[in-house]
């Protein structure tokens, strides 16, 4: 069984994530929490809460297909002081919003070095922010997403998420989201069936699949292993269509949610039904 949806909208209040994933058909959803651009934002009120729970139930979405993403503005491996100690912050209210909404798992990009740390000591940086998170909360995973490897971002090859994940203490908290585009941005090749069976052993040697809580399905308008985060339409980019008919048949991705991030959100309905129509 697959779970198809798309990252919608929370415009209005969280609570209308649910509308505006039932109307383009999707069984799974990704929402923000808050606003994405801004370090601070309002608490959520007991109403966004009580209406986002009755939604959700209403709407048939259970918690473990639901996956929040957080701000794009926080570093957890951020390699100065003052900006580290404000992205755990902020991380911590993200963590503590999905508490309050009753989620299961808050999905983020690892961090980046920007050229002022080592990368190791990056990557054990963004495990201990991740500790201090967790301590401090109950019952949500972290999902960490792999990346493109733009910039000096980290998490684009799954040493890192392996290492990551080594020195987070409570390994049942922790998970990995794989995003087909940062995926083969980052030089992976997953468009041929070998290369995606190779991938996917690699992923389960290094990191483990059991770590495996969600996927981001988006097509890639930047060549194989550009290190460039550009998303596309399914089919439509470097990716083609055929790394997703293996998804989609594929048991391994069974009951997780599988997000669309795709830029044209007007065909996110077709574009699941094509997803969907790719099960043999
Ligand atoms: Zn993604
Ligand atoms: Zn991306």
């Amino acid at each position: 069984m697959k779970y198809i949806g798309a990252h919608v909208s929370i415009s209005g209040g969280v609570e209308n994530a649910f509308q505006n994933a039932e109307s383009i058909g999707a069984k799974s959803f990704a929402m923000f929490t808050r606003n994405q651009r801004q370090w601070v934002s309002k608490p959520l009120t007991d109403k966004n809460i009580t209406k986002f729970k009755k939604n959700c139930t209403k709407g048939g979405y259970d918690s473990k297909h639901i996956l929040p993403h957080d701000s794009y503005l926080i570093n957890l491996g951020h390699p100065e002081k003052e900006s580290l100690k404000k992205s755990r912050i902020a991380f911590l209210d993200e963590m503590q919003r999905c508490e309050q909404l009753g989620l299961r798992y808050l999905n983020f990009h690892p961090g980046s070095h920007l050229n002022k740390i080592d990368p190791g000591y990056c990557l054990e940086r963004i495990a201990e922010s991740i500790n201090l998170v967790l301590e401090q909360t109950k019952g949500i995973t972290a999902v960490i997403e792999n990346t493109a490897g733009q910039g000096t971002n980290m998490g684009f090859r799954f040493e890192h998420l392996a290492r990551i994940i080594e020195n987070v203490r409570d390994k049942t908290r922790i998970g990995v989201c794989l995003d087909t585009c940062h995926t083969y941005s980052a030089g992976y090749d997953i468009k041929t069936v070998k290369g995606f069976e190779n991938t996917l052993q690699e992923f389960d040697n290094l990191v483990g699949i059991k770590y495996l809580k969600a996927m981001h399905l988006n097509d890639s308008k930047k060549p194989f292993g550009s290190r460039v985060d550009r998303h596309e339409s399914i089919g439509k980019g470097s990716l083609g269509i055929e790394p997703f008919k293996l998804i989609m048949n594929d048991k391994r991705f069974d009951y997780i949610p599988m997000v669309l991030e795709t830029p044209d959100q007007s065909i996110w309905k077709k574009e699941i039904r094509l997803l969907y129509s790719l099960i043999k």
